[in-house]
């Protein structure tokens, strides 16, 4: 059966008398070589097995069950899941799950589905939680991989670079766990119903250690928070938010100034290893204030 058909999805649809969910993002896909790119592309094989979030009727599912030893689909819609049994039926290999991706033990379950395994996860994510379920897929360390579709602005944030318009709090984070790289973009004509945006595949490979050092983890990511939260402020404006009750001002424009930076600076200026750099003198000049 050809999931993608847009004649095939009104017919199935129809007969199972199912509806669309704005609330839950559903924009399923039209164009079958988007998921059979997403499958050949995401790194599983017949040694690995796939999670993949939000199955939908099951396109990117019946790509991946061709692609890996077994899959996994989590859904959270369960009027679609007579849909997915009848699209499935010939899928031996696929496990459908009903849940929501952002309150999944994602090591329980791919423990319980997989084994030891390596996962990949993938998906055509609902915009409304892209990035809250990155951030649960690269939090858990469960995955080798992960590859999803998003908002096309959003792939662009993930990969961006310092000094860019789309750099942010978010790049940093994702370029501190994984590798991302952008692999292709989807056109919102590819949907049914169609979205208000273009769309991109973007896929993150985790490292096995972050390619930086900054010592004390939370202090580098309220760094990073405070650095873009107030993106218009100076640097040195901005870290007082999170330093100014300990270094005083004078001491937070010593700290920029230590790591090389004019204290007049804005954080969207400071690549990844700048904001490490950042973090391991401020956790020293902390730690030396405590001692005194
Ligand atoms: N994979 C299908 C495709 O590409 O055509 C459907 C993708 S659609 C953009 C998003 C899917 O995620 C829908 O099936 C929706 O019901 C499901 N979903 C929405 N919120 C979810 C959540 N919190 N947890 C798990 N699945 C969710």
């Amino acid at each position: 059966m050809d999931l993608c058909n847009r004649t095939v999805i009104r017919e199935v649809l129809t007969r199972h008398g199912f509806h669309f969910s704005k609330s839950l993002g559903q924009n399923f896909l039209t164009a079958a070589w988007v998921p059979e790119r997403i499958a050949a592309e995401c790194g599983a094989d017949a040694g690995s097995a796939a999670l993949e979030v939000g199955p939908g009727m099951g396109c990117l599912t019946q790509q991946l069950s061709r692609q890996a030893a077994r899959v996994c689909a989590i859904e959270i819609d369960r009027a679609l899941f007579p849909v997915l049994e009848e699209t499935l039926s010939d899928c031996d290999n696929v496990e459908i799950v009903q849940g929501d991706v952002l309150k999944t033990d994602f090591a329980a379950l791919c423990a319980e589905q997989f084994g030891a395994m390596p996962v990949h996860a993938c998906a055509n994510l609902p915009y409304y939680i892209t990035t809250p379920a990155i951030s649960a897929l690269l939090d858990s360390r469960v995955f080798s991989s992960v590859t999803v579709m998003v908002q096309k602005e959003v792939a662009q944030r993930i990969c961006s670079s310092a000094g860019s318009k789309d750099y942010s709090a978010f790049s940093v984070y994702v370029q501190y766990y994984a590798d991302a790289q952008i692999l292709f973009d989807v056109p919102r004509s590819c949907f049914v119903p169609q979205p208000k945006v273009d769309s991109a595949v973007v896929r993150m490979v985790p490292y096995p250690a972050p390619p930086v050092e900054v010592a004390d983890e939370a202090l580098f990511f309220s760094l990073v928070k405070a650095a873009f939260g107030q993106r218009r402020k100076t640097l040195a404006n901005a870290l007082g938010t999170v330093l100014g009750g300990t270094l005083g001002k004078e001491g937070i424009v010593q700290l920029i100034e230590a790591c090389g930076f004019d204290a007049r600076i804005r954080g969207e200026r400071l690549s990844l290893e700048d904001f490490a750099c950042l973090s391991r003198t401020a956790r020293r000049r902390l730690d030396a204030l405590k001692g005194q």
